[in-house]
Parts: structure tokens; C-alpha cells; sequence
């Protein structure tokens, strides 16, 4: 299927690697330009590569914390005039409600709510006013489903999911779409991380440890970055422009609710 998207330009921030990368590879796919950006310099440049040659699209690599007021202002400088936005950024750490105190929520408020947001301010004004634009938070399914080990994710993510919720009604008579995609458990470096946790914390195999969760999912498995990445590209798609304010659910059916 041909997404319309050929010859656009995309930033995708938080993306040499897992649910980022996916977004960025199936832009590419499409045909999209790319600015990518990720703390670690040389995992980064090496995703930009694969995805230059694999597709044939210009790709730019920015390393830097996406957090970072400075860093911040010189992906934008590099990623210039922006059809497609893709936000992303590490999650908050698990830990108790007791735990938490106002650094650690100003924290993930920085990475999960107003860094995304400081995106947007910077780059949907050019989208409206070009009367085309794409913008897609990755957040999470714990805005749907609260995790209670990540409280500071879901406070985060819970403010950013209601800032979406106007502006993207807002903006939408200009032809420019926001929303979310909230991934379930994937196949991720940070999903093996957790999975390494609960096995050394229950004493049993990695393996044991992944079947456990996979158990709790009614697709019987993880979700693939691929399958992410193409929902995501086709958010950014010429067809999904009625598609607006929406919060996206990829989690094998994990969420357990009729609606
Ligand atoms: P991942 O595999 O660990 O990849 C994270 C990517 O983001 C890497 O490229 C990393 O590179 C980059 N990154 C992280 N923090 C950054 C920052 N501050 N500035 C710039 N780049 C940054 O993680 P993932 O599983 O794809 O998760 C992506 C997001 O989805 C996270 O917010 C996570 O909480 C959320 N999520 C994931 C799952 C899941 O099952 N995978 C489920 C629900 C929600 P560097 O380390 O080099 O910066």
C-alpha cells in the first residue's frame, strides 16, 4: 500500500533502537526523510545507516538527550521544516508511590509530558500553517490501564494524553492530526530488561520469566516493532487525516475493557 507520504520529511526523536526505531524504519519504508535522534552516538548513526541503504532516504542523526533544552533546540535546527513528528523518550523507573518525591515527578514530566509538548509548540505552528502535519506520541497502555509500579509514567503520560486531547481539536481544520500510540508489552531492549528483573528476582530463567507475561497477554505473545512502526506509518498516512485526538492501543488484547 502507498502511504502518500513519499518526499516528506520526519523527525523521530528516542529512535536508534525499539519502538522508536520501528516508526522510523517504516517511514522510511514509505519514503519519508528522516531526522533521528538518540542519547548514544554510534548505535544511532549505525540505525541511520541501515535505514539509508535499506530505502534510499535522506537520514540525519542528531545525538543528544531529547530532554535537554539544548539538545532539544539542536534537533530542531537540524530537523528544519517538518511534516511528520514522532515523539518518544525513555520511561520513568518503577518504585512505590511512597517514593516518589517532587524531582523525581519534575523528572518524568520533563521526558514524558513536556518534552513531547515542547515539540509540538516548536513544530506543528509550521504544519498549520503549511496546512499538512502528522504528529504521533508514543506514551503508553499505562494511560488506558494504570501500572501501578510505574506511577511516575503514568502521571506523566496521563498529562500529556490530556494536553493531545484539545490541541489535537484545535489544529485538526488545518489538516494537521495529533495522537497517541499506546504500546503493550513489545519486544524491546527495555521489555528484556524487565523480564532479566523478574527473573532474578524470582529466581527462574529469562525464558520462564517471559513466558510469565506472555501468559497474561491474550495474543500469547510480545508485539513486534515492525507491526508498531506500520501502525504508526500509517497514522502519518494520507489516509488517516479523519483520524484525530485518538489514544491507539497495541497490546494484544492485554487491556481488558469492551471499549
Ligand atoms: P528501548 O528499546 O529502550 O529504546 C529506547 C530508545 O530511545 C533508544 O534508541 C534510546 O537510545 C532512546 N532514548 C531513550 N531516552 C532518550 C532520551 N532522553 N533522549 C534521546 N533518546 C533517548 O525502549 P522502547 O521499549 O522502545 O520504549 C520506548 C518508549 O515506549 C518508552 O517511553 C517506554 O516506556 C514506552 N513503552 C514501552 C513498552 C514496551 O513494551 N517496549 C511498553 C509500554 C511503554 P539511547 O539510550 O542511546 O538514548
Amino acid at each position: 500500500m502507498d502511504l502518500g507520504i513519499r518526499g516528506k520529511r520526519a523527525l523521530v526523536t528516542a529512535s536508534s533502537k525499539g519502538l522508536g526505531y520501528g516508526c522510523a524504519a517504516a517511514l522510511a519504508e514509505a519514503g519519508v526523510d528522516l531526522v533521528l535522534n538518540a542519547r548514544t552516538a554510534e548505535p544511532l548513526e549505525a540505525a541511520a545507516q541501515t535505514l539509508r541503504a535499506a530505502h534510499g532516504v535522506e537520514v540525519t542523526a542528531v545525538a543528544g538527550d531529547i530532554v535537554d533544552d539544548a539538545v532539544r533546540a539542536r534537533v530542531l535546527d537540524a530537523a528544519g521544516t517538518v511534516d511528520i513528528l514522532v515523539t518518544n523518550a525513555g520511561g520513568p523507573p518503577p518504585g512505590m508511590w511512597t517514593d516518589w518525591e517532587r524531582e523525581d515527578f519534575i523528572k518524568a514530566l520533563d521526558a514524558n509530558m513536556l518534552t513531547p509538548i515542547a515539540l509540538m509548540k516548536a513544530l506543528v505552528p509550521g504544519m498549520v500553517e503549511r496546512r499538512w502535519g502528522r504528529v504521533v506520541n508514543i506514551t503508553s497502555q499505562s494511560v488506558k490501564a494504570p501500572i501501578p509500579v510505574l506511577g511516575l509514567s503514568n502521571s506523566a503520560r496521563a498529562g500529556l494524553t490530556g494536553y493531545v486531547a484539545g490541541t489535537a481539536r484545535q489544529v485538526a481544520k488545518s489538516g494537521v492530526t495529533i495522537n497517541n500510540l499506546l504500546p503493550g508489552s513489545h519486544a524491546t531492549a527495555r521489555r528484556d530488561a524487565l523480564d532479566k528483573g523478574i527473573a532474578e528476582r524470582q529466581g527462574i530463567s529469562l525464558e520462564a520469566a517471559t513466558q510469565s507475561v506472555w501468559k497474561e497477554i491474550p495474543a500469547g505473545r510480545y508485539g513486534r516493532v515492525e507491526e508498531f512502526g506500520a501502525t504508526c506509518a500509517f497514522l502519518c498516512s494520507q489516509f488517516a487525516g479523519f483520524i484525530v485526538g485518538q489514544n491507539i492501543l497495541l497490546d494484544g488484547g492485554n487491556v481488558n475493557a469492551t471499549i
